[in-house]
Protein backbone atom coordinates (compact mmCIF):
# COMPACT_ATOMS: atom_id res chain seq x y z
CA UNK A 1 0.00 0.00 0.00
CA UNK A 2 1.40 3.29 -0.62
CA UNK A 3 2.52 5.61 1.72
CA UNK A 4 -0.78 8.75 1.00
CA UNK A 5 -3.29 6.07 1.15
CA UNK A 6 -1.72 4.87 4.63
CA UNK A 7 -2.17 8.17 5.72
CA UNK A 8 -5.32 8.22 4.57
CA UNK A 9 -6.78 5.69 6.47
CA UNK A 10 -5.20 7.04 9.45
CA UNK A 11 -6.65 10.38 8.65
CA UNK A 12 -9.98 8.51 8.54
CA UNK A 13 -9.69 6.74 11.72
CA UNK A 14 -8.11 9.07 13.82
CA UNK A 15 -9.85 12.29 12.64
CA UNK A 16 -13.32 11.38 11.39
CA UNK A 17 -14.28 8.37 13.18
CA UNK A 18 -13.51 9.63 16.24
CA UNK A 19 -15.40 12.36 16.04
CA UNK A 20 -19.24 12.64 14.32
CA UNK A 21 -18.60 11.07 10.47
CA UNK A 22 -19.86 8.34 10.39
CA UNK A 23 -21.80 7.66 6.64
CA UNK A 24 -20.10 4.67 5.27
CA UNK A 25 -20.09 6.70 1.60
CA UNK A 26 -18.52 9.74 2.70
CA UNK A 27 -15.39 7.55 4.78
CA UNK A 28 -14.99 6.12 1.45
CA UNK A 29 -14.70 9.45 -0.69
CA UNK A 30 -12.46 10.76 2.41
CA UNK A 31 -10.47 7.77 2.12
CA UNK A 32 -10.11 7.15 -1.71
CA UNK A 33 -9.49 10.71 -2.82
CA UNK A 34 -6.06 11.96 -3.09
CA UNK A 35 -6.08 15.03 -1.10
CA UNK A 36 -2.61 15.37 -1.50
CA UNK A 37 -2.73 15.86 -5.03
CA UNK A 38 -4.64 19.20 -4.43
CA UNK A 39 -1.96 21.36 -2.29
CA UNK A 40 1.07 22.81 -3.85
CA UNK A 41 4.11 20.38 -3.94
CA UNK A 42 5.61 22.09 -0.66
CA UNK A 43 2.36 21.33 1.51
CA UNK A 44 2.54 17.59 0.49
CA UNK A 45 3.91 15.80 3.73
CA UNK A 46 0.75 18.20 5.70
CA UNK A 47 -2.04 17.28 2.98
CA UNK A 48 -3.50 14.95 5.85
CA UNK A 49 -3.18 16.51 8.82
CA UNK A 50 -5.52 17.15 11.02
CA UNK A 51 -6.22 21.30 9.80
CA UNK A 52 -6.67 23.68 6.74
CA UNK A 53 -4.01 24.42 4.40
CA UNK A 54 -2.95 27.56 2.57
CA UNK A 55 -3.74 27.36 -1.57
CA UNK A 56 -3.03 30.63 -4.30
CA UNK A 57 -4.22 33.51 -3.93
CA UNK A 58 -5.10 33.65 0.03
CA UNK A 59 -7.58 30.84 -0.18
CA UNK A 60 -7.70 27.76 1.61
CA UNK A 61 -8.39 23.94 1.09
CA UNK A 62 -10.62 23.15 4.13
CA UNK A 63 -9.71 20.59 6.73
CA UNK A 64 -10.66 17.10 6.35
CA UNK A 65 -13.05 16.91 8.88
CA UNK A 66 -14.96 20.06 8.38
CA UNK A 67 -14.84 18.83 4.00
CA UNK A 68 -16.57 15.38 5.53
CA UNK A 69 -19.27 16.71 8.19
CA UNK A 70 -20.15 19.21 5.28
CA UNK A 71 -20.20 16.52 2.71
CA UNK A 72 -22.36 14.47 5.01
CA UNK A 73 -24.89 16.88 6.13
CA UNK A 74 -25.37 17.11 2.39
CA UNK A 75 -26.82 13.26 2.22
CA UNK A 76 -26.24 12.86 -1.31
CA UNK A 77 -27.71 10.09 -3.38
CA UNK A 78 -25.70 9.25 -6.34
CA UNK A 79 -28.38 10.34 -8.86
CA UNK A 80 -28.46 13.70 -7.08
CA UNK A 81 -26.99 16.93 -9.08
CA UNK A 82 -24.86 19.11 -6.69
CA UNK A 83 -23.84 22.88 -6.69
CA UNK A 84 -20.74 24.02 -4.71
CA UNK A 85 -20.05 27.50 -4.29
CA UNK A 86 -16.39 28.07 -3.91
CA UNK A 87 -14.05 25.62 -6.01
CA UNK A 88 -10.68 26.44 -4.70
CA UNK A 89 -8.37 23.76 -4.92
CA UNK A 90 -11.35 21.08 -6.30
CA UNK A 91 -10.66 18.72 -3.23
CA UNK A 92 -14.50 19.38 -2.01
CA UNK A 93 -15.63 19.04 -5.89
CA UNK A 94 -13.70 15.92 -6.18
CA UNK A 95 -15.77 14.46 -3.06
CA UNK A 96 -19.03 15.53 -3.96
CA UNK A 97 -18.14 14.52 -7.81
CA UNK A 98 -17.90 10.85 -6.25
CA UNK A 99 -21.24 10.73 -4.18
CA UNK A 100 -23.65 12.55 -6.70
CA UNK A 101 -24.49 12.19 -10.07
CA UNK A 102 -23.28 15.90 -11.14
CA UNK A 103 -21.44 18.78 -9.63
CA UNK A 104 -21.50 22.14 -10.76
CA UNK A 105 -19.00 24.76 -9.12
CA UNK A 106 -18.56 28.09 -9.09
CA UNK A 107 -15.06 29.82 -8.55
CA UNK A 108 -14.68 33.43 -8.48
CA UNK A 109 -10.82 33.68 -8.70
CA UNK A 110 -9.69 32.01 -12.15
CA UNK A 111 -6.28 30.75 -11.87
CA UNK A 112 -8.15 28.68 -8.96
CA UNK A 113 -11.10 27.25 -11.44
CA UNK A 114 -8.31 26.72 -13.90
CA UNK A 115 -5.65 24.50 -11.48
CA UNK A 116 -8.83 22.73 -10.29
CA UNK A 117 -10.14 21.71 -13.34
CA UNK A 118 -6.81 20.37 -14.31
CA UNK A 119 -6.37 17.97 -11.44
CA UNK A 120 -9.83 17.06 -12.00
CA UNK A 121 -9.46 15.92 -15.43
CA UNK A 122 -6.47 14.16 -14.65
CA UNK A 123 -8.14 12.12 -12.14
CA UNK A 124 -11.43 11.50 -14.61
CA UNK A 125 -13.95 13.58 -12.63
CA UNK A 126 -16.09 13.94 -15.91
CA UNK A 127 -19.19 15.03 -14.16
CA UNK A 128 -17.93 17.98 -13.07
CA UNK A 129 -18.42 21.46 -14.50
CA UNK A 130 -16.83 24.88 -13.23
CA UNK A 131 -17.59 28.23 -13.83
CA UNK A 132 -15.78 31.02 -12.96
CA UNK A 133 -18.05 34.13 -11.56
CA UNK A 134 -19.44 35.34 -8.40
CA UNK A 135 -21.53 32.32 -6.74
CA UNK A 136 -24.06 34.61 -4.86
CA UNK A 137 -26.13 33.95 -7.93
CA UNK A 138 -25.88 30.17 -8.07
CA UNK A 139 -26.30 28.79 -11.44
CA UNK A 140 -29.87 29.71 -12.75
CA UNK A 141 -29.87 27.59 -15.91
CA UNK A 142 -29.03 24.38 -14.19
CA UNK A 143 -31.03 24.95 -11.04
CA UNK A 144 -33.07 23.68 -8.83
CA UNK A 145 -30.16 21.43 -7.16
CA UNK A 146 -30.72 18.60 -4.59
CA UNK A 147 -27.81 20.11 -2.62
CA UNK A 148 -26.12 23.13 -2.86
CA UNK A 149 -22.35 23.81 -0.80
CA UNK A 150 -20.99 26.96 -0.14
CA UNK A 151 -17.23 26.44 1.21
CA UNK A 152 -16.75 30.73 1.87
CA UNK A 153 -18.50 32.26 4.36
CA UNK A 154 -21.52 34.72 4.29
CA UNK A 155 -23.01 37.63 6.31
CA UNK A 156 -26.56 36.16 5.97
CA UNK A 157 -28.17 33.12 4.49
CA UNK A 158 -27.97 33.97 0.50
CA UNK A 159 -31.58 33.86 -0.80
CA UNK A 160 -30.43 33.38 -4.12
CA UNK A 161 -29.49 29.70 -3.36
CA UNK A 162 -32.54 29.02 -1.17
CA UNK A 163 -34.49 29.82 -4.78
CA UNK A 164 -32.55 27.62 -6.58
CA UNK A 165 -32.60 24.47 -3.92
CA UNK A 166 -35.23 21.71 -5.49
CA UNK A 167 -38.13 20.93 -2.77
CA UNK A 168 -36.52 19.07 -0.77
CA UNK A 169 -33.17 20.20 -1.11
CA UNK A 170 -29.88 20.74 1.51
CA UNK A 171 -28.10 23.85 1.03
CA UNK A 172 -24.93 23.82 3.70
CA UNK A 173 -23.58 27.22 4.90
CA UNK A 174 -21.29 29.06 6.93
CA UNK A 175 -23.35 32.12 8.30
CA UNK A 176 -22.05 34.87 10.24
CA UNK A 177 -19.29 37.39 10.50
CA UNK A 178 -15.99 37.51 8.70
CA UNK A 179 -13.64 35.71 11.32
CA UNK A 180 -16.27 33.28 12.50
CA UNK A 181 -19.38 31.70 11.92
CA UNK A 182 -21.50 29.22 12.45
CA UNK A 183 -22.54 26.12 9.72
CA UNK A 184 -25.92 25.62 9.34
CA UNK A 185 -27.86 23.29 6.84
CA UNK A 186 -31.23 24.58 5.34
CA UNK A 187 -33.70 22.47 4.06
CA UNK A 188 -36.45 23.61 1.29
CA UNK A 189 -39.90 22.23 2.31
CA UNK A 190 -42.34 23.62 -0.14
CA UNK A 191 -42.71 25.50 -3.20
CA UNK A 192 -43.07 28.58 -0.91
CA UNK A 193 -38.70 29.66 -0.82
CA UNK A 194 -39.58 31.15 2.48
CA UNK A 195 -40.64 27.11 3.66
CA UNK A 196 -37.61 25.92 5.07
CA UNK A 197 -36.00 24.21 8.01
CA UNK A 198 -32.98 26.34 9.33
CA UNK A 199 -30.64 23.32 11.48
CA UNK A 200 -27.12 24.55 13.00
CA UNK A 201 -24.39 22.43 12.98
CA UNK A 202 -21.99 24.32 14.99
CA UNK A 203 -19.15 26.56 15.20
CA UNK A 204 -15.98 27.64 12.09
CA UNK A 205 -14.12 29.44 10.42
CA UNK A 206 -14.13 29.60 6.54
CA UNK A 207 -12.68 32.52 4.33
CA UNK A 208 -15.10 35.07 3.26
CA UNK A 209 -17.26 34.97 0.35
CA UNK A 210 -16.17 38.04 -2.16
CA UNK A 211 -19.31 39.50 -4.04
CA UNK A 212 -23.04 40.28 -3.58
CA UNK A 213 -23.80 37.54 -0.75
CA UNK A 214 -21.41 38.20 1.02
CA UNK A 215 -18.48 41.00 1.77
CA UNK A 216 -17.04 43.55 -1.09
CA UNK A 217 -12.71 42.81 -1.10
N1 LIG B 1 -13.71 23.68 -1.07
C1 LIG B 1 -12.42 24.21 -1.40
C2 LIG B 1 -11.35 23.14 -1.41
O1 LIG B 1 -11.66 21.98 -1.16
O2 LIG B 1 -10.21 23.49 -1.71
C3 LIG B 1 -12.03 25.31 -0.47
C4 LIG B 1 -12.68 26.57 -0.84
S1 LIG B 1 -12.04 28.00 -0.04
C5 LIG B 1 -12.34 27.72 1.64
C6 LIG B 1 -13.31 29.16 -0.52
C7 LIG B 1 -13.31 29.49 -1.99
O3 LIG B 1 -14.41 30.35 -2.27
C8 LIG B 1 -12.06 30.23 -2.47
O4 LIG B 1 -11.47 29.52 -3.51
C9 LIG B 1 -12.60 31.58 -2.94
O5 LIG B 1 -11.90 32.11 -4.04
C10 LIG B 1 -14.03 31.22 -3.30
N2 LIG B 1 -14.97 32.35 -3.36
C11 LIG B 1 -15.00 33.46 -2.58
N3 LIG B 1 -16.02 34.25 -2.97
C12 LIG B 1 -16.65 33.62 -4.00
C13 LIG B 1 -17.77 33.94 -4.82
N4 LIG B 1 -18.45 35.06 -4.68
N5 LIG B 1 -18.12 33.05 -5.77
C14 LIG B 1 -17.42 31.90 -5.96
N6 LIG B 1 -16.36 31.55 -5.22
C15 LIG B 1 -15.97 32.41 -4.25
Amino acid sequence: MDKHKKQRMRMVETQLKTRDITDARVLKAMETIPRHLFVDEGLIEQAYNDNPLPIDANQTISQPYIVALMTQALELKPTERVLEIGTGSGYQTAILASLAFRVFSVERVAALAAKARKILDQLNYYNVAIRVGDGSYGWKEEAPFDAIITTAAVPEIPAYLVEQLAVGGRLIVPVGKRNVQDLYKITRLSKNPQDIKKEELGGCRFVSLIGESGWKE
